[in-house]
């Protein structure tokens, strides 16, 4: 297949231009300029399909921390754009050379563009390329009722995965890139997992099928999403009372996703000497916790940075081999129009995983 050529940054949100408005609309949640909030409902051209391109009709959008840094003004994006990247949906149009896509149930990595050619394009390190430029934050995202992505970046979804669970494609691909190559745990260690959002009992389920017997740790206000954890057959335990579920001589694994300053300092302890510690979870800001716990400890410490096309395969396999499932994590589903309420529940960390279904707006 031919390598898509470069396109200037300004033609990718195509379907934003004026000369569009004869096209049939649609409503998106878009970042409509830089700068705090600026976010809100608006309508734009529905896109259509070129050569090795496809339109999906989307099932649902997961919230995640990244669309409040956007709304933020914390995490770089290109208004105007509509925002939402963990996207599943139906392939409804096809472009010239991917057709064999048209029907098929997908969630598509993230990246619209990247340049393959830089040294990370070239050793399959799609995420780490200066040039890229994703859904949801530099080109038009899910948070409408369709989204045009390149046929490379899609992914069937499995038949056992509900509609909208598949929308969890991407955040378990961030996990497996995270949690694989090398893989952290083996069979028979014990790992701690900080933080029971979303990401959290995917690393749980990652590390479970790794091997690992898996405590996970949360606060008094997770109550729910410890449930969840219990539900799947992870041990839970308060922050409060972690001290006494470390074991002797402490955990072989720690994940942080709670990207909480306390949360990595209670990781940083409960880690055994020579023990391997997974950043999982992202702070947003600089904090203090106490680095020499790394040396005396003699860590290994590892981490990743979104999903690479490995990252995604991975997913495939645990999703088909049964090994993570993602339907009990979705907690809520709304229509675009209740963005607002949801978007401020996910940052109370009220819910687990939750979702917009644009199909609910019509
Ligand atoms: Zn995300
Ligand atoms: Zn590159």
């Amino acid at each position: 297949m031919q390598a898509r050529p470069a396109r200037p940054d300004e033609t990718y949100n195509r379907c934003m231009t004026d000369s569009d408005s004869e096209r049939p609309q649609m409503t998106g949640l878009i970042k409509r300029a830089n700068g705090s909030q600026n976010v809100g409902l608006g309508t734009l051209a529905r896109p259509s399909a070129g050569p090795d391109e496809v339109v999906i009709e989307v099932y649902a959008v997961g919230i995640c921390g990244t669309d409040l840094h956007i709304q933020d003004d914390e995490f770089p994006s290109t208004p105007p754009v509509v925002m939402g990247h963990e996207v599943t949906g139906r392939v409804i149009e096809a472009g010239a050379g991917a057709e064999d896509w048209l029907g098929q149930r997908v969630s598509p990595e993230t990246y619209f563009y990247t340049c393959d050619r830089c040294a990370a394009c070239l050793a399959g390190q799609r995420n780490l390329c200066p040039a890229r430029r994703s859904i949801g934050s530099h080109v038009n995202g899910g948070f409408a009722r369709f989204v045009l992505v390149p046929q490379r970046n899609l992914h069937a979804v499995d038949a056992s995965v509900g509609e909208h669970a598949g929308a969890l494609y991407e955040p378990l691909s961030c996990v497996a890139q995270c949690l694989f190559d090398p893989a952290v745990a083996s069979p028979g260690d014990t790992a701690l997992v900080v933080g029971p959002g979303a990401m959290g009992i995917l690393s749980a389920q990652v590390l479970r099928a790794q091997g690992a017997t898996v405590t996970i740790s949360g606060t008094s206000a997770d109550a729910q999403r410890l449930d969840i954890a219990a539900s799947l057959g992870f041990a839970p335990v308060l922050a409060s009372e972690l001290d006494s579920a470390v074991p002797g001589i402490g955990f072989d694994v720690v994940a942080d996703a709670s990207g909480n300053e306390r949360g990595i300092d209670a990781g940083l302890r409960a880690v055994r000497k020579g023990g391997r510690y997974v950043q999982v979870g992202l702070t947003g800001k600089p904090i203090s916790v106490d680095i020499d716990l790394v040396c005396l400890k003699e860590l290994t410490v590892t981490s990743g940075f979104a999903s690479t096309p490995r990252s995604w395969r991975r997913v495939e396999q645990l999703i088909g081999a049964g090994l993570v499932v993602l339907d009990p994590l979705v907690t809520d589903v709304s229509p675009l129009s209740a963005w607002e309420t949801s978007f401020g529940r996910t940052r109370r960390a009220d819910g687990l995983k939750l979702m917009l279904d644009p199909r609910m707006d019509t």
